[in-house]
């Protein structure tokens, strides 16, 4: 399986790291080697010291396929989630003055926590999904793909005319506003639709 992630997708995110909005969507993949199931531990890697939290809905894809229209693109999302976009915001950094790949600063071990999911028939509207994220029970993060600026069905389409998706790859679709850095002994917890799906250690 693959992990593919768009950023910069929610406009107040996308101001908080001073950057620019995109003409085109932002994607990126993180390997398989970087997901955390089942409420497994986050070890604080040596190589950064500053890794940031990114609340974000995941969509589980449920069958194969490449151009798939928009208008078919909801036939593909198989169960929704939520999921945590670990980023060495430090060496991101570095990399993005430079203008070079994110693959390092988004892709290592662990980058990747994700609950489980929920049947997407058990969503009525994919444009009003709610979710957040508390650190030490603190809200952080509040988001809802209404303020998306592209939608699940566009992420599908636009990814797919380059990359075939498969059955069981996941997709991450933005972060709102309200990224910041964890620490060791910190606890994240996940919410979508106000029920909790994910819990992560800090250590
Ligand atoms: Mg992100």
């Amino acid at each position: 399986m693959k992990i593919l992630a768009i950023g910069r997708n929610y406009t107040n995110h996308i101001k908080e790291l001073g950057n620019a909005i995109p003409e085109e969507p932002v994607i990126f993949m993180k390997p398989d080697t970087a997901l955390l199931k089942n409420n497994e531990p986050f070890y604080f890697p040596e190589f950064s010291s500053e890794i940031h939290y990114e609340a974000e809905l995941i969509l589980k894809i449920g069958k194969e396929g490449k151009h798939i229209a928009e208008k078919f693109a909801s036939n593909y999302i198989e169960g929704i989630g939520i999921g945590i976009d670990f980023t060495a915001r430090d060496l991101q950094g570095k990399l993005k003055e430079k203008g070079l790949p994110w693959v390092l600063a988004k892709g290592f071990n662990g980058a990747a926590p994700v609950s489980g999911f929920k049947k997407s028939a058990d969503f009525p509207d994919f444009k009003n999904i709610h979710f957040s994220l508390t650190k030490n029970a603190k809200t952080m993060q509040k988001g809802n793909s209404a303020h998306m600026i592209y939608s699940f069905e566009e992420i599908i389409a636009y990814i797919s005319k380059f990359i075939t998706l498969k059955k069981g790859d996941i997709l991450f679709t933005g972060t709102p506003e309200g990224v910041g850095s964890i620490n060791i002994g910190d606890k994240l917890e996940g919410f979508l639709e106000g029920e909790k799906m994910l819990e992560v250690a800090i250590k």
